[in-house]
């Protein structure tokens, strides 16, 4: 592994508004990031409309807010700009709905890579096609842009078939906010399979199975529920706030030298990278995606299961019990402030 920072960071200075602000700019879907963009734009000075369903319960929000809201057919048909803010799995219908609508020369721009890189939209060559992502969720995207702050976002060219695609991608990320935090560049393919590795390995799927593990481990040995409870997931919270704050050796640091020997000896024990590595091979060469596909066309019925088995695992039951019982009501903000337990 090298240890030298290669990455250009693109601030505010790198970028200029103005470079998309003769542009009408679609922004397809009003949710989490929908909003966020469609509001940060309109205030940057960028002409927005929102393309929205006719029976869109988001709609009446839009329009309070001061949006002009069309279907996403009529929206993408004026603009020259059409950003897919639906959810993922969704995004290919609503590709059908807008696709006659995309000139030469126009861009359809993308918030994650998976429907270019798995496939599943197969835009014509003669429009440009880009991505501009926060690396946060929309309600922070819109919070920091307010305070005049921003979030971190990632840009990635796609198909560039004017020649000015990741300049009017910097302007619209300048024009949502995330230049004033700094922006890099990736490409689709990297975004896609680091985003669904570690969202499976790591932050979504490693984290749960190694905290469930461990609540059944020590229940099944007899020891409480609420204690096991308490030290496998209401304590991670405090663990991963100072990793956030400082790395590993922050956390390290910040605990006694029993956790932190106790921690350095053992953690490997639990991990299995020979799976990681085959998470990441299914990622790449797209069988979790195919799978994810035919699991949405079958209505998800694993995915109903497997969610039905979380809701009542003990640890669930457990947890929400106790969230109410104590006085902190399970904020999680109220908790940052204490220490990690020792051991
Ligand atoms: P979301 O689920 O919050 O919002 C989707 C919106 O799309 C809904 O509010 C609605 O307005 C519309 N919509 C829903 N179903 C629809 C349908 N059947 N037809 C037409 N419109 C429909 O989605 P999101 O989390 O904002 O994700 C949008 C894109 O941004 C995705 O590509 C996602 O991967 C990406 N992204 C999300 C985040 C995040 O933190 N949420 C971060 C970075 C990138
Ligand atoms: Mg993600």
């Amino acid at each position: 592994m090298s240890d030298e920072f290669t990455t250009t960071v693109y601030y505010d200075d790198d970028a200029d508004v103005s470079t998309i602000d003769d542009e009408t700019v679609a922004v397809l879907g009003y949710g989490s990031q929908g909003h966020a963009h469609a509001l940060n734009l309109h205030e940057s000075g960028v002409d927005v409309i929102v393309g929205l369903r006719e029976d869109s319960s988001s709609r009446a929000d839009a329009e309070d807010a001061g949006l002009r809201v069309e279907t996403p057919d009529v929206a993408a048909g004026e603009a020259d700009r059409v950003v897919m803010l639906v959810p993922d799995t969704v995004q290919p219908f609503v590709y059908e709905a807008i696709e006659d609508e995309l000139d030469a020369g126009d861009t359809l721009q993308f918030a994650h890579g998976f429907n270019i890189h798995y496939g599943q939209i197969e835009p014509p060559e003669d429009v440009d096609v880009t991505m501009v992502a926060p690396k946060s969720p929309g309600h922070l995207v819109r919070r920091t842009y307010e305070r005049g702050e921003g979030t971190p976002g990632l840009i990635a060219v796609y198909q560039d078939a004017t020649g000015n695609t990741k300049e009017e991608s910097l302007a619209y990320a300048k024009g949502i906010g995330c230049t004033r935090a700094g922006v890099i560049e990736t490409t689709f393919k990297e975004e896609v399979e680091t985003d669904l590795f570690g969202e499976q390995a790591v932050l979504c799927g490693g984290v749960t199975e190694m905290v469930r593990t461990g609540f059944e481990v020590l229940v099944d040995a007899g020891y409480s529920p609420e204690m096991a409870y308490f030290e496998c997931l209401n304590e991670l919270k405090l663990i991963v706030d100072l990793m956030y704050e400082g790395g590993h050796m922050g956390m390290w640091d910040s605990v006694s030298y029993t956790a932190e020997y106790g921690g350095l000896t053992r953690g490997e024990e639990v991990i299995d990278r020979d799976g990681m590595e085959k998470i990441l091979e299914e990622v790449q060469n797209g069988e979790f995606a195919r799978e994810w596909i035919n699991e949405n066309q079958a209505n998800r019925p694993s995915y109903k299961q497997y969610r039905a088995a979380e809701e009542n695992h003990q640890l669930e039951v457990v947890g929400s019990r106790l969230r109410e019982l104590f006085s902190w009501g399970g904020d999680a903000e109220a908790q940052t402030e204490e220490a990690p337990a020792d051991d």
